[in-house]
C-alpha cells in the first residue's frame, strides 16, 4: 500500500525555486524571487517576481505560482520554497501570505538563500488570522 503522504522532497522543490529566481524579472528592486509549490497530487508548480515600471502592478513570485497552480487545476498544496539572495532567507510578504491561507492553511514553507541559509516555518504561524471573508 503505497503512502499517502510521501516525504516532501526538498531538494527538488528548492532546485526549482532556484531555477524559477534565475527567470526573475526584477530590474526595479533587483530582488529576484523564486517559488516552488508541491501540491498535494505531488505537482509542482514554480513562480518568479514580475516586476513592472508602475510599481503597484508587481507581482511575487509565490502569487504567481499559485496562479500557474490554479490554472493548471490544482488548488491544494503541501509545501513551498522561497529562494531569494536576502540573509537571512526572506518569508512571503502579507499579501502572499493572504493568497498562500486561502488554499492552504497547513503549508510548510522553508525560506532558501544563495548561501546555503535555511529557515522553516508553518504558514499558520507567519499568518495566524486570515481575512475572514465575505
Ligand atoms: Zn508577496
Amino acid at each position: 500500500m503505497s503512502n499517502p503522504f510521501p516525504a516532501i522532497d526538498w531538494d527538488r522543490l528548492t532546485a526549482a525555486a532556484r531555477a524559477a529566481r534565475e527567470k526573475a524579472y526584477a530590474p526595479y528592486s533587483n530582488f529576484k524571487v523564486g517559488a516552488a509549490l508541491l501540491t498535494r497530487e505531488g505537482e509542482v508548480f514554480v513562480g518568479c517576481n514580475v516586476e513592472n515600471r508602475s510599481f503597484g502592478l508587481c507581482v511575487c513570485a509565490e502569487r504567481t505560482a499559485v496562479g500557474n497552480a490554479v490554472s493548471a487545476g490544482f488548488r491544494e498544496y503541501r509545501a513551498l520554497v522561497v529562494a531569494t539572495q536576502a540573509s537571512p532567507p526572506a518569508p512571503p510578504c502579507g499579501m502572499c501570505r493572504e493568497t498562500l491561507q486561502e488554499f492552504a492553511p497547513d503549508l510548510v514553507l522553508r525560506l532558501v538563500n544563495e548561501n546555503g541559509e535555511v529557515r522553516e516555518r508553518q504558514l499558520a504561524d507567519l499568518f495566524p488570522e486570515p481575512f475572514a471573508g465575505p
